[in-house]
């Protein structure tokens, strides 16, 4: 069987390509998925451009969704027509401290989709059968491949602040990320929500979405603002990939209060010490989500408490897909629809 596959250029300077490959015959507790919906993330032009080592060839994408249309030997969680997820935790080792401890994005022998394994970016794509996720009736497919990594990586990231119903919480933010930590905060932990962007088209969609605050830190303090009009959060979590942000978060919180880091600018931020100690501050970091949370993503998505902004994109536009996303030019959610646009004439 073939299959069409977006893939790493050969040189890894942030090219992709599409490519026919053979499928090949699964192995013991795998399974092999038809894949519907591949959304593309910005951790995809990392992995393109070669920014966590030299993967050229590899298959993209860590946020696929599709049905399941053969098992091997040994798989007990999925059957034939199970709609899953392929998501960035694609395998870890399920032994080790962190796998035994519901940590298991913490694993040392993690394998991760379309970076370590060949991705969801593809019209097929073979998964460790245990690690894919089922995903809830109700759900829109093309919304599932959001909250595969954006929306787990945000729940989970409200989740670990410890928000509790009527409290603040800060998300610094508002893009792909920020956007669903809103929803997640507001609908499903009851929080009060403040949003902070540098982008007012962002920032009017945060309010749409929810946020009972928003502020553009271009030109106002955020963390000032955030005292006066809340006494400080109760929670803060950072999306946004700018240092600044960081330190904004970290002043304000209240006494007590947590800081959670979700994005990943390559810097330092600055600590005072003082205002840990004597305040009692909190500075923590989340990766992405376990299965269980992934679940739990996936089942607040299917009763519409949160509801990701995604838009269709065919197979043989992920060239220039990448192009825009590295330029910039993009603020939505860019989604690949497999059963679109495919030139080999072909039905898969
Ligand atoms: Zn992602
Ligand atoms: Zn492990």
């Amino acid at each position: 069987m073939k299959m069409y596959a977006v893939v790493v250029n050969q040189d890894v300077e942030g090219d992709v390509e599409v490519v026919e490959r053979d499928v090949r015959p699964l192995e013991y507790g795998e399974a092999l998925v038809e894949v519907e919906y591949c959304g593309v993330c910005h951790t995809d032009l990392h992995v393109a451009a070669g920014d966590y080592g030299q993967k050229p060839g590899r298959v993209l994408g860590h946020e696929g969704i599709g049905k399941v249309t053969q098992i091997a030997d040994g798989v007990k969680s999925l059957k034939v027509g199970d709609r899953v997820s392929i998501a960035w935790l694609f395998e870890s080792c399920g032994s080790c401290e962190y796998c035994n401890s519901g940590r298991e994005t913490l694993c040392r022998s993690v394998l991760n989709a379309g970076y370590t394994a060949d991705g969801g970016m593809a019209t097929h794509c073979i998964v460790t059968a245990d690690y894919a996720v089922k995903v809830p009736d109700g759900l829109d497919p093309a919304q599932a491949s959001s909250i595969t990594c954006a929306g787990v990586t945000t729940y989970k990231g409200v989740k670990v602040s410890g928000v509790r119903p009527g409290q603040w919480i800060a998300v610094y933010g508002a893009g792909g990320l920020g956007n669903l930590g809103v929803q997640y905060a507001k609908k499903v932990f009851g929080a009060h929500v403040i949003a902070i962007d540098i982008n007012e088209d962002k920032l009017a969609f945060a309010k749409e979405v929810g946020a009972d605050i928003v502020i553009n830190s271009a030109k106002e303090d955020a963390a000032k603002v955030i005292q006066e009009k809340t006494g400080g959060a109760h929670a803060a979590i950072v999306t946004a990939v700018s240092k600044d942000a960081f330190n904004s978060a970290v002043n304000c919180v209240r006494a007590g209060g947590r800081v959670v880091a979700i994005g990943l600018p390559p810097e330092s931020m600055d600590l005072s010490i003082p205002r840990l100690v004597l305040d009692g501050i909190e500075v923590v970091g989340s990766l992405v989500g376990t299965r269980q949370d992934l679940a739990e993503a996936f089942q607040f998505g299917a009763e519409g408490l949160v509801v990701p902004l995604v838009q269709l994109r065919a197979l043989d536009e992920a060239p220039a897909i990448f192009q825009e996303m590295r330029e910039g030019k993009i603020t939505g959610r860019m989604v690949i629809d497999m059963k679109k646009g495919c030139t080999c004439g072909q039905a898969h």
